[in-house]
C-alpha cells in the first residue's frame, strides 16, 4: 500500500493524524519525528530500531521481537521509504538470544521474498537492515549512546542538539524509534489514522503494553488502551494483591520513574497524567508493591542501578548519584538526620538540571 499508492508526505500525514507517540518513554510524536528527519537533505539517511530494552522488569519489546519480528521490519521499511533512507539497523540486547535469532530469520525471509534489498516489490525503493548487538550497558538505550555504539565506539551519549534527525549515524540524518512504536505502524497504515486515534485519551492515543510484575496475582504482559486506570490494571487484569495484603504503590518508568501511591489508583494512565503525579510512562515496566514494601529500599535499589550504569561522562551523574546513594544508605542504617533529607533533595534537583543525558536527568526521580 505504501510503496505503490502513497507518497512519503501522505504517510507522514497518516502518522501525524494517528497521534502515535514514542513508546520508549519520552512520548515524542512519531509523525513529527518522521517529518523532521525527512526535512534534512543528505546523500545518506538511516532508520534505526532501538531494541535495547534495559529497564529492570521490562520485557515488552522482547515479546514483540520474538513473536512478530516482521511487524518491526515492515515498519522500518515504511519509515525508510518516508524519510528517504536506504539502510537500517536494529540495535538489540545480546541478552535476548531468541529475539536476535528470530529477527535474523525474519530478515533472511524478507530478503528471499524481495521485501528487503534492491528494487523492493519492483519499485525504485531499496532498503536493507542489519542487526547490531548491545553489550549490556543500560545507557546504550539512550539514542545517541546507541548511535555511538553502532558506529563501533564506546557507548556514551552525545550532547544534544544536534538531534539524530539532523545528525545521527556517521553524522547523517537518522530516524530512531523503539520496537513497540514500530509495531503499531503497519496497523495504522492498514486501518487508518482515525481507527488508531479512536483508542486512548485526548493526548495519548492507541494502546500501551506493560510488563506487570511484583505483588500482583497475574503477572505478565498486558496491553491496555491509554487512559486505563491503575486500579483496572492491578485489580481487574492483575487479579489484585496476593495474601489479602493492601496495595501500597506501583512503580512505573523503571529507574527513571517514580512510585504511584494508593490515592492515585484511579488516575488514568497516559503520558501527561503520570507526569503530573510525579512518575512517568517509561517503556512500560509496572511493578506493584504491597504494604510490606519499603519505599526507601526501592529508591535505593534504583539508585544503585543508576550508579552502576552511569557512563561517567558527566560529573553530576557520575559523582552526584553516588553521593545520593550514600545519603540513602545512611538514612537506612538509622544514622540519618533532617539535614540529609535537605541535602538529598538539593542534590537531586541539581543532578536533574545538570546531567547530559536522560539517565542522569531522571536518576533522582525515584528518590524525589
Ligand atoms: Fe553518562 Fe550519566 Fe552523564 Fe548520561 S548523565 S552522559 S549516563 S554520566
Amino acid at each position: 500500500k505504501v510503496l505503490k499508492k502513497m507518497t512519503p508526505e501522505e504517510v507522514i500525514e497518516v502518522m501525524k493524524n494517528s497521534g502515535l507517540r514514542g513508546r520508549g518513554g519520552a512520548g515524542f510524536p512519531t509523525g513529527k519525528k518522521w517529518e523532521l528527519t525527512k526535512s534534512y537533505e543528505a546523500d545518506q539517511k538511516y532508520v534505526v530500531c532501538n531494541a535495547d530494552e534495559g529497564d529492570p522488569g521490562a520485557f515488552m519489546d522482547r515479546s514483540i521481537l520474538e513473536g512478530d519480528p516482521h511487524s518491526v521490519l515492515e515498519a522500518m521499511e515504511i519509515a525508510a521509504y518516508t524519510i528517504g533512507a536506504t539502510k537500517g539497523y536494529i540495535y538489540v540486547r545480546a541478552e535476548y538470544p531468541i529475539a536476535v535469532k528470530r529477527l535474523q530469520i525474519a530478515i533472511n525471509q524478507a530478503r528471499e521474498y524481495g521485501l528487503l534489498g534492491n528494487h523492493i516489490l519492483g519499485t525504485d525503493f531499496c532498503f536493507d537492515i542489519e542487526i547490531r548487538l548491545g553489550a549490556g550497558a543500560f545507557v546504550c538505550g539512550e539514542e545517541t549512546a546507541l548511535l555511538e555504539s553502532i558506529e563501533g565506539k564506546r557507548g556514551q551519549p552525545r550532547v544534544k542538539p544536534p538531534y539524530p534527525a539532523e545528525s545521527g549515524l556517521w553524522g547523517k540524518p537518522t530516524l530512531i524509534n523503539n520496537v513497540e512504536t514500530y509495531a503499531n505502524v503497519a496497523q495504522i497504515i492498514l486501518n487508518g489514522a482515525e481507527w488508531f486515534s479512536s483508542i486512548g485519551t485526548a493526548t495519548s492515543k492507541g494502546t500501551k503494553v506493560f510488563a506487570l510484575g511484583g505483588n500482583v496475582n497475574n503477572i505478565g504482559l498486558v496491553e491496555v488502551p491509554m487512559g486505563t486506570t491503575l486500579r483496572e490494571i492491578v485489580y481487574d487484569i492483575g487479579g489484585g494483591i496476593p495474601n489479602k495484603r493492601e496495595f501500597k504503590a506501583a512503580q512505573t518508568g523503571g529507574p527513571s520513574g517514580g512510585c504511584i501511591p494508593k490515592e492515585h489508583l484511579d488516575t488514568p494512565i497516559d503520558y501527561e497524567s503520570l507526569k503530573t503525579i510525579g512518575s512517568m510512562m517509561g517503556s512500560g515496566g509496572l511493578i506493584v508493591m504491597d504494604d510490606t514494601k519499603c519505599m526507601v529500599c526501592l529508591a535505593k535499589f534504583y539508585l544503585e542501578f543508576t550508579v552502576s550504569e552511569s557512563c561517567g561522562k558527566c560529573t553530576p551523574c557520575r559523582i552526584g548519584t553516588k553521593r545520593m546513594l550514600e545519603l540513602l544508605e545512611k538514612l537506612c542504617s538509622g544514622e540519618g538526620s533532617e539535614l540529609d533529607i535537605y541535602k538529598l533533595e538539593k542534590l537531586a534537583v541539581n543532578i536533574q538540571k545538570a546531567s547530559i543525558c536522560g539517565l542522569g536527568q531522571s536518576a533522582p526521580n525515584p528518590v524525589l
